[in-house]
């Protein structure tokens, strides 16, 4: 257009940014943006928008951010497009701060069922309970109810917020639940350790008439992983290609991987993973490496981790892991040897964080954090909680599982895990008798996980702590994962 002389508008600059975006072109996109500066073009909000799509997929969000403040007139597309590109680009606690400023009296729009969806998919990651019922509220009072979208959305956030008697009734309220529902519902039943009522839901579906599809199948084998159902998920696996024409992926095969370590059978597990059809992926490994550690198998423990290190996808998280195996089974050399080899080749591990959310804002915290305004009063607390424990017949067991690298981490006694840390200052901050949900990012040590116990039954209260990989619901001084994580 421009070699013949054709002048270029707004429009046709649209046109071109979305193929850039669907060619994923960034300097094609950069080209098109000077051009559009040059050009004059900035008050267009649409080819704006379409701007800030390019820079949104191209994990751009400053430039995204830029766009937007640009734009004259600000429509829901716009603030939508920039949510999704938090979401996107692991902002996602911006995200919601973004929703709050969504103020029609102030720029003259207001959120839509688009915002609602993503913000309730920023909620569900970060395991945002009371800002998702905040979006919830919203969701009803502006006749949003209906779409079925936003309602399944509203199963998977509550079942990860671990409020399973919400999602379920969400779940209720559905008129016509389609595949997504059933499936939401049955992954929400299984993670948060319902097998029973997670298998009951897959054949009640099936009774309506709709017909499972593959997140069903992998809702439906990960809830019977999670609660020990060994017969039920073999029988399922073997039939799932028979009997619905789904032939099993990566995730089932993972979910079965889980499911047979959890039983202890390793070998088994290990023979499922080299029968594979598809290659099996580092998560898989990660998973069974997992249960190495649990049954303190440490041969099987070094074969897999020669298997991620053949697929380059090995972790800091996975070497951890390996130390774990082997200090439990006090291969003190090993430990020395893998210890030096992690120090040499710089691998760094990713520091616990736990976050807890107390009237929509989120508070988070690291191991030994004194970054906290109440931080006195929450080591206070957690000397209080550790006395009252103490009597119950907790021991402080630090020396079990090395949860970092950090040698000094270790020796250092009076070190505090991060969730305990959140788990006080949930103890100070809330009246009694209210559950007390944490989210971490990786996964909960035994020390931590003994701690929680204990403390569920001396202070009455119920304690949630959602990992890296599953849920933990503590309740009079049990937890629902029988201790297998
Ligand atoms: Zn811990
Ligand atoms: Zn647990």
């Amino acid at each position: 257009m421009r070699l013949n002389g054709i002048p270029t508008n707004p429009l046709s600059c649209s046109f071109a940014i979305k193929s850039c975006i669907r060619f994923c072109s960034l300097v094609g996109g950069l080209q098109i943006h000077a051009r559009i500066t040059r050009d004059g073009y900035q008050s267009d909000s649409l080819l704006m928008t379409a701007l800030m799509g390019l820079y949104s997929t191209s994990e751009k969000p400053i430039e995204a951010c830029r766009v937007f403040d640009e734009i004259p007139q600000r429509d829901t597309v716009a603030w939508n497009v920039l949510l999704s590109c938090y979401i996107r680009n692991k902002r996602t606690r911006d995200a919601l701060c973004l929703f709050d400023n969504m103020n029609f009296e102030v720029n003259g729009c207001e959120p839509d069922d688009v915002t609602c969806l993503l913000v309730l998919q920023a909620c569900t990651h970060l395991g945002a309970l009371e800002f998702g019922e905040k979006v919830h509220r919203y969701i009803e009072e502006h006749g949003y109810s209906d779409a079925i979208n936003l309602s399944n959305c509203l199963i998977a956030m509550y079942s990860r917020c671990g409020s399973l008697d919400k999602a379920y009734g969400v779940f209720k309220g559905i008129r016509q639940k389609n595949v997504v529902s059933w499936s939401a519902m049955i992954s929400g039943f299984g993670m948060n350790g319902y097998g029973r009522e997670a298998i009951e839901a897959f054949e009640e579906m099936q009774r309506r008439g709709v017909m499972p599809d593959d997140q069903t199948l992998t809702g439906v084998l990960s809830a019977c992983s999670h609660c020990g159902l060994v017969d039920k998920g073999m029988t399922f696996f073997d039939c799932m290609s028979k009997e619905f024409g789904i032939l099993p992926n990566v995730h089932h095969y993972g979910c079965m991987v889980d499911l047979l370590g959890r039983a202890g059978l390793l070998d088994q597990a290990y023979q499922l993973i080299m029968s594979m059809t598809v290659k099996p992926d580092s998560t898989i490994w990660r998973t069974l490496l997992g249960a190495c550690k649990v049954h303190g198998h440490v041969t099987l423990g070094e074969q897999v981790m020669e298997h991620l290190i053949e697929l380059k996808a090995q972790e800091a998280g996975d070497y951890v892991l390996l130390l774990n195996i082997y200090s439990s089974a006090e291969k003190w050399e090993k430990v020395k040897e893998l210890r030096k080899f992690m120090k040499e080749k710089d691998i760094q591990t990713t520091p616990g964080c736990s976050t807890i959310e107390l009237k929509g804002v989120l508070h988070e915290f690291v191991v030994d954090d004194v970054s906290h305004p109440r931080k006195d009063e929450i080591y206070e607390m957690l000397d209080e909680i550790n006395q009252q424990l103490k009597i119950a017949g907790y021991v402080a067991d630090i020396t079990s599982e090395l949860h970092n690298l950090c040698a000094e981490e270790k020796e250092h006694a009076l070190s505090y895990h991060s969730e305990k840390l959140a788990i006080a200052f949930g103890i100070l901050v809330t009246p009694p008798g209210t559950t007390i949900r944490v989210a971490k990012n990786i996964r909960t040590c035994v020390d931590c996980h003994n701690f929680a116990k204990v403390l569920s039954e001396v202070y009455n209260r119920q304690v949630i702590i959602r990992d890296r990989t599953r849920f933990h619901h503590f309740q009079n001084g049990c937890c629902s994962c029988n201790d297998y994580w």
